[in-house]
């Protein structure tokens, strides 16, 4: 009988901005899936180990790992520095979730309001991701899936350095997508409306609410199940789509 440790048998996926809201929720539903889970956060060190606590707590595994997306420096160090202590295992899934606003109108906006959402929202999608991509090319599997935004499909008025970061993501998605598919790797955008998490706290959901059909804004885990499907192997034939989900509020 061949006896295949479990630990060969692990998959491996990173969430970017692992320790909240969204990715919260993203790093539980995969590790419901079966994935070890490689929780990155930022700042926020005692968020990120509730999250690997509630990993754990439904009987998954994972660790937490610290980089900020937006630098290309701090990404490739922590990246290289777990392919190195961890030979012969990949990276099958990326989830770039991780993301900021510093919303302003344009007339006002600062230089680094637009710089720093810009590097967030956008370059930290190019630094983790051509890292990554190399070995699921290798392997010819990979998933690869972008949290964009409603601001980067629609535009928001106020948000035009996020909606610029968003949109720069899903054409990335779509041009990525076309460029790996030979070699089975898939990349899609999931583009949520109003969540409830950190990032909405301080918008009126009484008033905004009711500009959304379902007239509610939506929880995290309603996102993260979107994001798990995507990241499955059931999603073998989709690539290059950005699914809204947003409770009917623009499609
Ligand atoms: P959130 O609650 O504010 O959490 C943001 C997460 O991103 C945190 O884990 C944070 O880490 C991490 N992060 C921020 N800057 C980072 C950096 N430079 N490097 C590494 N990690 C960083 O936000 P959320 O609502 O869950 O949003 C998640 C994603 O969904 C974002 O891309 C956001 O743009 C997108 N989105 C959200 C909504 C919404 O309504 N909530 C709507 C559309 C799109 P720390 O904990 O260490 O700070």
């Amino acid at each position: 009988m061949i006896h295949i440790r479990q630990e060969e048998m692990m998959k491996y996926a990173l969430v970017t901005g692992g320790s909240r809201g969204i990715g919260r929720a993203v790093c539980r539903t995969l590790s419901g899936s079966g994935f070890y889970v490689l929780i990155n956060y930022h700042v926020n060190l005692t968020e990120a180990e509730i999250t690997l606590q509630q990993v754990r707590e439904k009987g998954g595994e994972g660790e937490i790992i610290k980089f900020d997306v937006s630098s290309q420096e701090e990404v490739e160090n922590a990246l290289n520095g777990w392919l190195a202590k961890n030979e012969g295992k990949y990276i099958s899934v990326l989830v770039n979730n991780a993301g900021i606003r510093k919303d302003a109108l344009v007339m006002w906006m600062k230089n680094e309001e637009w710089s720093d959402v810009l590097n967030t929202n956008l370059n930290g999608f190019l630094y983790t991701t051509r890292l990554l991509i190399k070995d699921m090319l290798i392997n010819k599997y990979g998933r690869i899936i972008n949290v964009v935004s409603l601001s980067g499909v629609k535009g928001l008025p106020g948000q035009v350095n996020y909606s610029a970061a968003k949109a720069g993501v899903i054409g990335a998605t779509k041009a990525l997508a076309q460029e790996v598919a030979k070699k089975n790797v898939t990349v899609n955008a999931v583009a949520p409306g109003f969540i409830r998490t950190d990032m909405t706290k301080d918008l009126d959901e009484k008033e905004l609410k009711t500009l959304i059909p379902m007239n509610r804004f939506g929880e995290p885990e309603e996102v993260a199940e979107v994001v798990g499907f995507l990241a499955s192997e059931k999603a073998s034939y989709i690539t290059g789509a950005v699914i809204n989900v947003n409770g009917g509020l623009y499609t």
